[in-house]
């Protein structure tokens, strides 16, 4: 019969800790270590400090990007946890070289190297670039769109949270009538019921309070249609975006990700849900980077694949400023695809209200109306012949039509009027005859490449490039939530994370990593 030692895990070890040790190679705090201490150049942080006269010694800045790096790769985020990691935690206390950083002095850092994260964020691309893991042929672009650190609840056009306002005042109002009511009928009121309604009143004051001071401090939001959007009383700069969670107030994080070994060449959030205006600043942005590390002429020429999201008239636009070679699809491309003809075959709808009413009628299209080519007259399925109405139509997307219509008075008594006009109110049917297609345009000349085998082949790289770097973001790194407020400080956010990512692809994909 076995007779093991007894163990108990809630004790405490008085002992040596030898800091070296903790930061074994091979391990993501070794890298980190690494990084930071041998090949970053930290000097972009001198600048803010001013302490070599007067004042106390600063806990290194080396220190603190490490603990923060670390804590963001174990999906802590909370500058209370990383102080409390730092006193407690042997990795934490190797990597902080055993000083312990107030949690005041970590958020103070975290949510203030808005300029100095680009610098990191270049100076971790440059090493990727040396360790040989940027291809340089193919990136993919794609947006991750996370809640951000405000509630949907405090969202709304100016008159709704007028209106928010004004119902929090009355509701306050209704408290304290009520309240002074009961106090005269049973004066005896708890001190517990007193201080319950003092608190509810509290609440809802400053409630009210925060919405007026919004209300003057701010203007409404206005969209790209021109209209007026919903304004967010905590962080008017996240906006309300649907995702596959349902609506929610975030912020969307783009990344462009290199092929080889899906490195992020370039990260920025976004504070609207839509990609249609996205490409322009992402290409541009890995542009940047990339010129920034020695890449000469970075973009011209290679592959960028983004899903039907930022299929839009401006990204294909910016594609083409930048020379790029763009696999963008339009939302159709899957059902102009043989391959997925069938592909609904075996789906159900499981909510019947999603069912979209398909008419089985058919109506007559331009190939029942024939041409007779010795009078040079349209005839339609009654025999009747239809007169030119314009000779030079054009329509929205600037093709060009002969539009042909029946007399009314052959429509007016016809037998074939239910196969002929949608609508029983239509007097007389009309034709329009295609006679000039126009020049095909950016999103046409897309359309055609996508339906390609070649278009189709490069586009499908896509999910393999970028997908996986966000599910290693979200479900790995465990960011589902931005915890910083405004979008400055949510970029900062998004970029640590993106550069814990890069460094976990050189410990391990790494030339100076590799085991030997
Ligand atoms: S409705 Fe008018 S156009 Fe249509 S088939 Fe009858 S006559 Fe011809």
């Amino acid at each position: 019969m076995a007779n093991h030692q007894l163990y108990d895990y809630k004790q405490s070890v008085i002992g040596p800790i030898f800091l070296e040790d903790q930061l074994l190679p091979g391990t993501l705090e070794y890298a980190i270590h690494y990084i930071v201490e041998d090949r970053l150049d930290m000097g972009v942080f001198n600048a803010r400090y001013n302490n070599d006269k007067t004042g106390r010694k600063s806990i290194d800045p080396k220190l603190l990007l490490k603990v923060v790096l670390y804590g963001y790769s174990r999906g802590m985020v909370s500058s209370r946890n990383l102080e409390y990691a730092c006193e407690r935690i042997t990795t934490f206390m190797a990597l902080a070289c055993n000083k312990t950083p107030d949690h005041s002095t970590i958020a103070a850092f975290v949510s203030s190297i808005d300029e100095e994260i680009e610098d990191l964020f270049t100076m971790v691309l440059m090493i990727c670039h040396e360790e040989g893991l940027l291809g340089g042929t193919h990136f993919s672009i794609d947006g991750l769109k996370l809640s951000s650190n405000a509630s949907k609840e405090w969202s709304g056009k100016f008159d709704d949270l007028k209106k928010k306002q004004e119902a929090l005042r009355r509701k306050v109002k209704q408290i304290v009538k009520e309240h002074k009511k009961t106090d005269k009928k049973e004066r005896g009121q708890s001190t517990t019921d007193k201080a319950r309604h003092e608190k509810r009143i509290k609440k809802l004051t400053i409630q009210a309070d925060r919405i007026e001071e919004f209300l003057a401090n701010n203007e409404p939001k206005i969209g790209s249609k021109g209209e007026e959007i919903q304004s967010n009383v905590t962080d008017n700069e996240s906006a309300k975006m649907a995702t596959s969670h349902g609506v929610q107030q975030g912020y969307n994080a783009n990344a462009v990700v290199d092929s080889k070994s899906q490195v992020v060449t370039n990260a920025e959030v976004f504070g609207t849900g839509t990609d249609s205006k996205n490409m322009a600043p992402m290409l541009e942005g890995a542009r940047n980077n990339l010129e920034a590390i020695g890449v000469e002429k970075p973009l011209e020429g290679i592959q960028v694949s983004a899903d039907t999201s930022y299929y839009s008239v401006e990204n294909l636009k910016a594609c083409e400023e930048e020379k790029v070679d763009a696999y963008v699809p339009d939302q159709q491309f899957r059902k102009r695809d043989v391959r997925f003809q069938d592909a609904d075959r075996h789906r159900r709808s499981t909510d019947k209200r999603h069912q979209k009413y398909k008419s089985k009628k058919r109506y007559f299209d331009v190939d029942d109306f024939k041409m007779n080519e010795d009078t040079g007259k349209l005839i339609c399925p009654a025999g009747q012949e239809l007169y030119v109405k314009n000779r030079n139509y054009t329509n929205a997307e600037g093709y060009k039509f002969i539009a042909y219509q029946a007399p009314k008075t052959a429509c007016r008594d016809c037998t074939l009027r239910s196969k002929c006009l949608r609508k029983p109110k239509t007097e007389a049917r009309q034709v329009h005859i295609l006679i000039e297609k126009r020049p095909p345009s950016i999103t046409d000349k897309m359309r055609e490449k996508i339906d390609t085998l070649e278009g189709r082949k490069i586009y499908g790289k896509r999910i393999g490039i970028v997908e996986p770097v966000f599910g290693n973001i979200r479900s790995c790194k465990r960011m589902d939530r931005f915890t910083l407020r405004g979008k400055i400080k949510v970029n900062i956010q998004w970029k640590l994370y993106c550069l814990v990512h890069n460094i976990e692809k050189i410990l391990n994909y790494g030339q100076s990593f590799a085991v030997e």
